[in-house]
């Protein structure tokens, strides 16, 4: 059977449990554990697709096509272990699925109510991925803090869960934070004590205390928490500040959490986690021997976590470089004002981001028309590549009025068009096209440098399409489908070949990189990146950056 642990957050929202969710499993699979981690979430959309980035940050997609929470990016990134749609649950969904069966009969006529009906339904799905035999241990996120309302059925099933499988199967580690009185010079332990004592109202006792704080606890502070909050001694795990979010398992490591959880869920504590990748990793990203500054061009940059998985390949693509990425954020609709020479010149290369909707594009646009005119290294996703074949249909097959369906549904020339099985599709929740699909590689292209193959797979969430009407035109200007879906020649990579690296793709690369497997394409852009910052300032200049 396996062992769960459920990761609780109090006091404050974004402490960063999904962080730790994953730097545990991390330390557990590192000695040798099969571990997954799984989210879930207490609001009533059934998934986070329909949510606006500024709402909910990125929604990550996994290989089976669901859309999920981006914590899932992180446990994906730690773990270099792909999730499923078992991975992600919301309260929507859980009801959703209780209200179907009520109306298919099958509660025979009783009251269906939170306790027991729905509780039910979260245990369930809590308990699924540790049935199936792949998993030793499953580490479960709770989304929202405790004392929320909408919180409290997901409590009450994990202290179900606990009297029903004993406290040496399952664990609660509680995240909180020790805030730091300025004037009192002091760290202040009474938030954390009030959190855990809501917990315990609901029955529920944590295991482990997770205490982020921007100084180090003492042991006096450390053993006061233990005895209020009622754990053990070596239960008070300190979680500072890192420079990286990829320091944190090692910080985690330091302070035993790994030894006190396989302790308390009576697993052997055998040896050391073995993290020379990991530490590897980490050595090559602090000490890179160059430099380059890359624009994000987007419509969301004011808020970072709307392109988590873009900032993050970029750190993978990096490392894998011993470069350090600089990324420029941009807003695409700041690019319409003109300038476009002043706010990208200095850039070595950019990234024109995924969206839905036509705010901000005319100015995607002009910074794709401009990159390509000055050879300046390009990559476009989703979006970002439906962008570079309209510009290249407006300024190099001179059609003017090329556009995307999404935007401009009477354009004469609809370079982008909606896909044919989306055309009988009204309904927004889970209906894009979704997930992984295989795309066929042509050889000698800067596709295939960079993947090094001809048959991949990368993952999906759009409605509209390269309209293959245009491919010849496209392909005798200069324009050419690298990638293509093997099945039903849907195009999925566009490049130039005139051009020093000019790659547009209409999958989402981003969700596939890792600490483990930095995304080729990623690093095809800096490696070009590299190449023309080197053209531009010289050898040397380079090293000293
Ligand atoms: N809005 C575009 C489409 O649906 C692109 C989507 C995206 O960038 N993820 O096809």
């Amino acid at each position: 059977m396996a062992k769960y642990i459920f990761v609780t957050g109090g006091v404050t929202s974004s402490l960063g449990k999904g962080i730790f969710a994953a730097s545990l499993a991390k330390l557990l699979q590192a000695r040798g554990h099969r571990v997954t981690i799984q989210k879930f979430d207490p609001y009533i959309n059934v998934d986070p697709g329909t949510l606006n980035p500024y709402e909910h940050g990125e929604c990550y997609v996994t290989e089976d096509g669901a859309e999920t929470d981006l914590d899932l990016g992180h446990y994906e990134r730690f773990l270099n272990v792909p999730t499923s749609q078992a991975n992600n649950v919301t309260t929507g969904r859980v009801y959703q699925y209780v209200i179907n069966k009520e109306r298919e009969g099958a509660y025979l006529g009783k009251t269906v109510q939170v306790i027991p009906h729905i509780t039910d339904e979260i245990k369930r799905r809590m308990l699924l991925l540790g049935q199936t035999g792949e998993y030793d241990i499953v580490i479960t996120e709770l989304g929202g803090t405790v004392g929320d309302i909408e919180a409290q059925p997901y409590i009450e099933t994990v202290r179900q869960i606990i009297w029903e499988l004993g406290h040496n199967n399952v664990l609660v580690c509680h995240l909180t934070l020790i805030p730091y009185l300025k004037s009192a010079k002091e760290l202040k332990t009474k938030p954390t004590q009030h959190s855990v004592k809501e917990l315990q109202s609901y029955g529920l006792q944590p295991d482990i205390l997770v205490c982020r704080t921007e100084h180090p606890l003492s042991d006096d502070l450390k053993r006061k928490l233990a005895l209020f909050c009622n754990v053990s001694n070596d239960s008070v795990i300190q979680a500072s500040d890192m420079e990286t979010i990829y320091d944190i398992p090692l910080e985690y490591q330091r302070e035993k959490l790994d030894q006190t959880v396989l302790r308390k869920l009576e697993l052997p504590i055998a040896g050391e986690p073995n993290l020379d990748k990991w530490k590897t990793f980490i050595q090559r990203l602090k000490n890179p021997t160059s430099q380059v500054r890359i624009g994000l061009v987007g419509k969301y940059i004011e808020l970072q976590d709307a392109y988590k998985s873009i900032f993050e390949s970029f750190i993978h693509a990096g490392v894998a470089n011993n470069c350090k990425v600089i990324v420029e954020s941009i807003h695409s609709e700041d690019l319409e004002e003109g300038n476009i020479a002043g706010t990208l010149g200095h850039l070595d290369g950019i990234l024109v981001a995924p969206g839905f909707g036509s705010r901000g594009i005319e100015g995607k646009i002009a910074a794709i028309k401009y990159v390509r005119e000055h050879n300046i290294p390009f990559l476009g996703i989703c979006l970002g590549m439906q962008m570079a074949v309209i510009e290249w249909g407006r300024h190099m097959l001179g059609l003017a009025d090329a556009h995307s369906t999404e935007m401009n549904p009477d354009s004469g020339n609809q370079v982008i068009c909606m896909m044919e099985e989306q055309k009988k599709i009204s309904a927004k929740g889970g209906t894009m096209r979704l997930g992984a699909y295989k795309c066929a590689i042509a050889l000698g292209t800067k596709a295939f440098d960079a993947y090094g193959s001809t048959n991949i797979t990368e993952r999906h969430r759009h409605r509209y399409e390269f309209n293959n009407e245009y491919l010849d035109a496209y392909e005798k200007s200069g324009m050419i489908a690298s990638g293509k879906n093997p099945d039903t020649g849907l195009v999925e990579i566009v490049e130039v070949p005139n051009h020093p690296w000019f790659v547009g793709v209409q999958f989402h690369p981003e969700l596939k990189s890792t600490v483990e497997n930095p995304h080729p394409v990623f690093i095809g852009l800096i490696k070009a990146a590299m190449e023309y910052k080197q053209k531009r300032v010289g050898a040397k200049a380079m090293q000293e950056a």
